[in-house]
């Protein structure tokens, strides 16, 4: 056992002052779903925790020209908000289609954003250490060390955005949603407010994969930002995984498309489960502007997405999986009605 202090602050002004004055060593904590996990296995190791569910920030909010959504409201609450069901499917169905909904209902929309890998390597490292003396490679863990799955069992790994020393994949399904539609976090630290673009919170593993999200120390996730589309209602999130349910993707994507009556007048395309961050697909994306669609044309956009895959010794399968969950995305999405 570790000692652990724990505090529950009322505003997120609070919350983030006590973090300054921690000294190090603390972190938030919100549905505690991922954290509580990650602290039984030793790889998180907090000295205190402050919780940040009774700071509000949980409200949801489809007027205006903008969906603003608090860090705070749960999965469930998001997924079963019926202006976000009916507008915009593919927020609602990458909710739906991550984790379970006794986990949905204690989990939060600005926390999922911020969840770790599920690189086994990376989670069972610390653990083995402690256990049984083993000692997995892994430079996200303890950098420099190595990574054990760069010429071992890589099948889960990614094939976009891998460097030498890093292939882990990003695991969240609602961070590749909101990069495809563009959307931004607002922010509260102790240097003051700013908002990110979603696609600018994460970095690229590179030779230093330890690194993981573009956040300050202390800095707490307040709100997220989504810009109304006329693409909303012809999109979707289509996840393909080793079982139906209550498991991460293989591949994914989340797709939005707008039309000129049969013509594609802008789509938003991003892809999961392959890539170390949430990996958006231009190529698609322009491809698919201009054009009408049909299987050939969806399944010829899906290819370009494809074109510089990495793969390793036993994920090459999620080229093909990833064009098919693509192009069925973009069948999906172009026939939902307006
Ligand atoms: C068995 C299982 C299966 C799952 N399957 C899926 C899946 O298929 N797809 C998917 O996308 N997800 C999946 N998840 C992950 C799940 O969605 C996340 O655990 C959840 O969204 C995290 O929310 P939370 O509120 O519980 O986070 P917490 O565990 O409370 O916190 C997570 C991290 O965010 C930090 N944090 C919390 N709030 C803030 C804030 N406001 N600002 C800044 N930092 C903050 C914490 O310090 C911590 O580092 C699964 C989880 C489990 C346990």
């Amino acid at each position: 056992m570790e000692p652990v202090t724990y505090s529950i602050p009322t505003s997120a002004e609070q919350a983030v002052s006590e973090f300054t004055s921690s000294g190090g060593g603390a972190y938030y904590v919100a549905g505690g779903t991922t954290l509580f996990d990650l602290m039984k296995l030793r790889v998180e190791r907090p000295g205190r925790l402050i919780d940040v569910t009774r700071i509000g920030h949980d409200t949801i909010s489809t007027s205006g020209s903008e969906l603003r959504i608090g860090t705070n409201a749960t999965m469930s609450d998001v997924a079963a908000d019926p202006a976000i069901a009916r507008d915009y499917p593919v927020l609602s169905e990458a909710l739906l289609k991550g984790a379970s909904q006794q986990l949905r209902n204690m989990a939060t929309v600005g926390a999922n954003l911020l969840q770790r890998t599920r690189c086994s390597y990376f989670r069972h490292g610390a653990g083995a250490i402690a256990s049984a003396g083993a000692v997995y490679p892994c430079n996200k863990l303890n950098p420099g060390s190595g990574c054990a799955a760069i010429g071992g069992l890589d099948r889960a790994q990614a094939i976009f955005g891998v460097s030498d020393a890093c292939t882990a994949v990003s695991p969240g399904d609602w961070p590749v949603a909101l990069t495809a539609l563009d959307a931004h976090i607002n922010i509260l630290g102790p240097s003051g407010q700013r908002s990110l673009p979603v696609s600018a919170l994460y970095r690229l593993p590179g030779d230093t994969p330890h690194l993981e999200f573009e956040l300050q120390p202390g800095e707490l996730i307040t709100e997220i930002v989504i810009p109304k589309t006329d693409a909303g209602r012809r999109s979707t999130y289509h996840k393909v995984r080793d079982r139906e349910s209550y498991a991460f993707a293989l591949a994914s994507a989340a797709v939005a498309l707008q039309f000129d009556g049969r013509t594609v007048e802008r789509a938003h395309v991003a892809l999961g489960g392959v890539a170390t961050k949430p990996w958006r697909a231009p190529a698609t994306e322009n491809f698919l502007t201009g054009k009408t669609i049909g299987h050939e044309t969806a399944l010829e956009a899906a290819r370009l997405a494809f074109a510089d895959a990495q793969p390793g010794r036993h994920n090459g399968f999620k080229i093909e999986l990833g064009i098919r969950t693509l192009a069925d995305a973009v069948m999906i999405a172009s026939e939902r009605s307006a």
